[in-house]
């Protein structure tokens, strides 16, 4: 017989392979990635897949993105213990959760209601101090907690989103996917200097469209 202990180490296992050989090999973010237990962010009857490399429906018809990408993007978005970071789609709150390990304070806002409510409580019952989630349209940014050092989109934008640029230091880094939801979008790494705006296109992925400018959460 199977111990199922056994089978979830295993599986935990698996997991960080996964990430190494996608291309994570960042030592902090592996680490946190191996400290966040992605099983609690995922629920319902996909729990038991919570340790394979897909993304994975949540409730209001959103996804937890796949955990190689998120790994990537975390990486690239190259977060220091001392950043504040904006983070626009909230979803289960894995990603923010992650980055709450490696930033000095995270904001993460989300247009859907009901998920910013069970991230909130998420975060509050594995102690999560330094990471806020709120509900909103997270295209506008956060003007009240801006400059950021580092922002990250986990939906697919048109182009990278003006407010959002304006929000990012001088020095910051944002990753964001752009392109059209129905097709194969670029993630995109911007870095701000002193004179503008640097592009750099990573690798291709597959997000749910950012939607823009509703100026309220659902
Ligand atoms: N980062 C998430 C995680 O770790 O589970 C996955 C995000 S999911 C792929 C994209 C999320 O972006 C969805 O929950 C969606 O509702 C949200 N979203 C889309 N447009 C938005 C907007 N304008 N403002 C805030 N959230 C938005």
């Amino acid at each position: 017989m199977t111990d199922p202990a056994l089978d979830l180490q295993e599986q935990k296992m698996q997991f960080i392979y996964a990430l190494r050989s996608k291309g994570v090999i960042d030592q902090r973010v592996l680490a946190a990635m191996e400290r966040m237990d992605r099983g609690h962010f995922v629920r319902g009857t996909f729990e038991e897949r919570a340790y394979e490399d897909t993304p994975l429906p949540i409730a209001c018809g959103q996804t937890i993105s796949q955990p190689s990408v998120v790994g990537l993007m975390t990486q690239a978005l190259e977060v220091g213990p001392r950043d504040k970071v904006l983070e626009v789609g909230t979803g289960s709150g894995y990603q923010a959760a992650i980055l709450s390990l490696l930033a000095r304070r995270v904001y993460t806002i989300e247009r859907h209601r009901r998920l910013v409510r069970e991230t909130q409580a998420l975060f509050q019952r594995l102690d999560l101090t330094n990471v806020t989630a709120m509900a909103g349209d997270g295209s506008f940014g956060l003007p009240d907690q801006a400059p950021f050092d580092r922002i990250i989109v986990t939906a697919a934008a048109e182009d990278p989103p003006g407010p959002l640029l304006a929000q990012l230091k001088i020095g910051g880094i944002m990753i964001v996917p752009v392109g059209q939801s129905d097709a194969v979008q670029s993630l995109i790494k911007v870095t701000r200097n002193d004179d503008g705006f640097d592009y750099e296109e990573l690798r291709p992925v597959r997000f749910v469209p950012l939607l823009e400018g509703l100026g309220k959460e659902a």
